[in-house]
């Protein structure tokens, strides 16, 4: 038996360059080593911060599928669907819901720190703080046996630890618990130096042109203290170097030496390295212009892939309704 990885991304919006090296290139190695991989667009999650900004969320369900797709997942060995197509999600989060203490939920560092960073709309709902359970359903719905998570997400992961064990000790053993594949990725900061995010419209999207990301990347922040050319810089505290060590690793130690000797000018420097981006995406591009030619085939492929993904569901549903005693008419 091959063993389940689950992993899922909310459509709030196209992906960026942070989601290939944080999870993508991750996602397919997985699928190519033999796992059996569910990835999920988690249109419920978006819900959970985005509920009163529905109206493009179809677009982003279809930019991730493209996201996706184009990016290495092959439909052909992951199961990729759309949460709410698969409706026991949801039924296995109420019957979850029924006994996941509140304090569990209120713990939570991510939901405390978002509610403070989110400060637009407002999250003090019922579904945020349950948000975790729902992941807890989505995991535990297909028996997953791994899931592909940062050191940051490894809460998240116990309170579904913890919500299997109290199933299967108030109904009988029924799910696995679920373990970390801890992944290192290279971290990539925003144009701008901070996180990556799509809040602080700083973000490289796969979907960009070749125009756009030279543009962006010619904006870049560089080393504050290099004010002028003839000024050595400082290339481990320049976002543009970090660029540098992903995108163009054959000339990084040449960057580096030319940077501190100030002889490379950072106009060059970041030319070269649009060039060297736009490169490394050229293929993620080709396979989003061909699906981008062919939107019928894509939710198709969506399609097929959540009535496999709710078969699964299904039996883990009338199992878990078995367990706790909610059969009628037999
Ligand atoms: S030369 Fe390149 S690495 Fe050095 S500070 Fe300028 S942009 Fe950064």
């Amino acid at each position: 038996m091959k063993k389940i990885v689950l992993s899922g991304m909310r459509p709030t919006g196209p992906l960026h360059i942070g989601h290939l090296f944080g999870a993508l290139k991750n996602w397919k190695k997985l699928q190519n080593e033999g796992y059996n991989c569910f990835y999920m667009i988690a249109d419920y999650h978006a819900l959970s911060t985005d509920y009163s900004e529905t109206e493009n969320i179809k677009n982003y369900v279809e930019e991730i599928a493209i996201d996706f797709i184009s990016s290495g997942l092959d439909p052909e060995k992951s199961t990729i669907f759309i949460q709410s197509l698969v409706p026991e999600h949801t039924e296995l989060h109420l019957i979850f819901s029924m006994f996941v203490p509140i304090p569990w939920l209120e713990r939570n560092p991510v939901y405390k720190e978002q509610v403070e960073e989110l400060k637009d709309r407002d999250l003090h709902t019922y579904g945020f703080l349950g948000y975790p359970v729902l992941q807890a359903a989505d995991i535990l719905i297909y028996k997953a046996n791994f899931v592909p998570i940062g050191q940051d997400q490894l809460p998240h992961l116990e309170l579904t630890r913890e919500i299997a064990r109290r199933f299967n000790y108030l109904y009988g053993n029924t799910f696995p618990e679920p373990e970390a594949l801890l992944t290192e990725t290279p971290k990539i900061p925003g144009i701008d130096g901070r996180k990556m995010s799509k809040s602080y419209n700083n973000a490289i999207y796969l979907k960009d042109s070749p125009d756009e990301i030279k543009k962006k990347v010619s904006i870049m922040f560089t080393d504050p203290k290099r004010i002028y050319k003839k000024d050595p810089g400082h290339p481990e505290t320049c976002p543009v170097f970090a660029y540098h060590k992903i995108f163009n690793e054959g000339r990084v130690g040449e960057i580096e030496k030319d940077c501190k000797n100030a002889i490379i000018g950072c106009t060059d420097c970041k030319k070269e390295l649009g060039e060297k981006v736009v490169l490394y995406l050229s293929d993620i591009k080709k396979k989003r212009e061909q699906i981008e030619r062919n939107k019928k085939e894509l939710w198709e492929i969506l399609k097929v892939g959540s009535e496999k993904a709710r078969r699964i569901a299904e039996k883990t549903i009338i199992e878990v309704k078995e367990k706790i005693g909610l059969i009628y008419g037999k």
